[in-house]
């Protein structure tokens, strides 16, 4: 990897895994030890923020330069060339994520028995930033985690439908981020490197009934750019294409080096998030079942009784 890139990298504080991977604990650990406050995922899918471990298997590689991403862009590389082992990365994340809690210990406000469990992660958000399916053993890395009783979430951007058609073991659930209603959208937000993205994405959702796996699809909300009303019809096309169990609606944060590229407004309130998802809700027939407030995120489903909560 770039020195230059590398230098940025720590500044931003990711601790990173061999060549190509990285940890960056996120607000909601340290948040769940300090204050009892815990990320949606918690909420949702029952994933207690303190045990989860967020990573990416491709720190520095990615299809797409969008506009939103809090990554720097100006190394962007597009393909692992000398993937690292898929344990060595499993265990190293472990250790950089318990370096991280070290400054947590004897801390009064942290209670021992959930430092301990901290400690001990469960659950591997497979997401931090860059797109990690450009990782080719990444069937490995996830067969791993589940035999040591983990459970993983993969987000991709879509892009690499051949990765996620030839994972031998899939993640316990599966989130493709669509952030754009067309491929005139796709263009200019996204931005792809690569000169099929559309024609990937729309490979991945049509393939996705058949992963055999929990599968969610996710917006990320940039108002201005693609949450007006007259996209619904369009997202709900895709929804349909790729019947996700869940869909999840959720804001654009104005952090890291998207503050270079968009501004504060293009952040919309919970209550825009939430305008938005019914809308969809209507279009798509998909049940408005959960949201959370802080996270600015709201939770869709196909079925009323569909299983929440991972167990
Ligand atoms: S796909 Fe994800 S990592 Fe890649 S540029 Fe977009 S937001 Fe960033």
């Amino acid at each position: 990897m770039d020195k230059e890139i590398l230098k940025i990298l720590r500044k931003q504080r990711y601790a990173i895994v061999g060549r190509h991977s990285g940890v960056k604990p996120c607000h909601w650990l340290r948040e769940s030890l300090l204050r009892n406050r815990t990320c949606y995922k918690q909420k949702f899918y029952g994933i207690e923020s303190h045990r989860c471990l967020q990573m990416t298997t491709a720190i520095n590689h990615c299809t797409q330069n969008c506009l939103f991403c809090w990554r720097y862009q100006g190394f962007t590389e597009t393909s692992i060339t000398e993937p690292d082992d898929p344990v060595f990365i499993l265990d190293e994340s472990i250790k950089a994520q318990r370096v991280f809690l070290t400054g947590y210990k004897g801390d009064p406000r942290v209670d021992r028995k959930k430092w301990e469990e901290a400690n001990e992660p469960k659950h591997i958000a497979c997401s931090l930033t860059g797109e990690p399916t450009l990782y080719p053993r990444l069937g490995e890395f996830f067969e791993e985690a589940h035999k040591r009783g983990m459970t993983t979430f993969l987000v991709t951007n879509g892009t690499n439908p051949d990765a996620l058609m030839n994972l031998d073991t899939p993640p316990t659930q599966l989130y493709v981020s669509v952030t754009s209603p067309n491929e005139e959208v796709y263009k200019k937000l996204n931005r792809p490197i690569i000169k099929d993205g559309w024609e990937r994405l729309q490979k991945t959702l049509e393939i996705l009934p058949s992963i055999g796996t929990r599968t969610v699809i996710r917006h990320t909300l940039v108002k201005g750019w693609n949450m007006d009303e007259k996209f619904i019809p369009e997202y709900a096309k895709l929804i349909e294409k790729a019947e996700p169990l869940f869909v999840e609606p959720k804001a654009y944060m104005f952090v890291g080096y998207s503050r270079k590229r968009l501004s504060i407004a293009n952040m919309p309130s919970f209550d825009e998030v939430r305008e938005f998802a019914r809308k969809l809700s209507e279009e798509t027939g998909y049940y408005y079942l959960d949201e959370s407030r802080d996270s600015r995120v709201v939770l869709l489903g196909r079925k009323k009784g569909d299983t929440k909560i991972i167990r």
